[in-house]
């Protein structure tokens, strides 16, 4: 059975449940523990996808950015003076050194053991770097430029999600960040407006499985999101899973993922 991945970044399982996005939680679903990235020293987004997609850890799979600017100023980066200085990436863009996607290869990836495969926006791997720049940028404007540029951005992902639907394929996966980047701004602040990003979620899943039969749909997040004492939302230690058919067994830790997409393409 062919399947699609639903990878919605930052998704809280708790939220999830207590707003009944029926859409989302598909007939099976759960939690399972983040990877803590050994950098950051919580659940981190490059590091925690580019698990899903090998199905190797942080530590075997050595990817603990988004991107990186060369070896050796991945490494300068976290050394004095650089450590002190703050947007490090707006300091390095000025000077003119722009950052690359990793270089994974594509033979460790899932998207080469399940052909034809479709990776859209996965972080660490096909995640255009420009949209993080016209983030980044719009957060130094207003927060309200910021949650703007955040729809906008999800409509293309959406868009392009949507396009795909109806080529072939027999894994498509596609990476969408809005409950991430809502739930760090609003889960404690103006959970109103969180709850627009699940409704969003929950119909894209909902529109997915009206357009797709015969194919599993896997809807995962890395982590969740829980409300700080200051007001902004941090990463939870537990991820979201659901689906639409029976899984094989149940997914304990994302690496787990890997096997259980094979399992799913090659006996369902
Ligand atoms: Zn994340």
């Amino acid at each position: 059975m062919r399947i699609c991945i639903l990878a919605f970044d930052g998704l809280e399982y708790d939220l999830v449940i207590r707003w009944r996005m029926k859409a989302l939680m598909q007939e099976y679903y759960g939690k399972y523990n983040s990877p803590i990235s050994p950098t950051f020293k919580k659940p981190h987004t490059p590091s925690a996808w580019a698990s899903f997609i090998t199905g190797k850890t942080i530590e075997e799979h050595g990817i603990d950015g988004w991107w990186t600017w060369g070896r050796f100023l991945d490494w300068l980066r976290f050394k004095p003076p650089l450590r002190y200085i703050k947007n490090k990436s707006k300091f390095l863009r000025k000077i003119g050194i722009r950052p690359k996607l990793h270089s994974i290869e594509e033979v460790h990836t899932i998207f080469n053991v399940i052909k034809p495969s479709i990776p859209l926006f996965i972080p660490s791997f096909t995640e255009p770097v420009h949209f993080h720049y016209e983030l980044a940028d719009a957060i130094r404007e207003s927060i309200n430029a910021y949650v703007k540029k955040v729809w906008e951005i999800h409509r293309y992902r959406k868009k392009i999600f949507l396009e795909c639907l109806n080529k072939d394929w027999k894994l498509l996966m596609a990476w969408f960040d809005l409950a991430d980047l809502l739930g760090h701004v609003f889960i404690k602040k103006n959970p109103i407006k969180l709850f627009k990003g699940y409704k969003e979620l929950n119909d894209i899943a909902s529109l997915a499985r009206s357009k797709l039969a015969n194919t599993a749909i896997l809807i995962v997040s890395d982590h969740g999101m829980k409300p700080q004492p200051k007001g902004t939302g941090d990463h939870s230690r537990y991820g979201f899973w659901s689906l639409n058919v029976e899984p094989p067994f149940k997914p304990e830790k994302i690496t787990d993922f890997y096997r259980l997409i094979i399992k799913i393409v090659n006996e369902l």
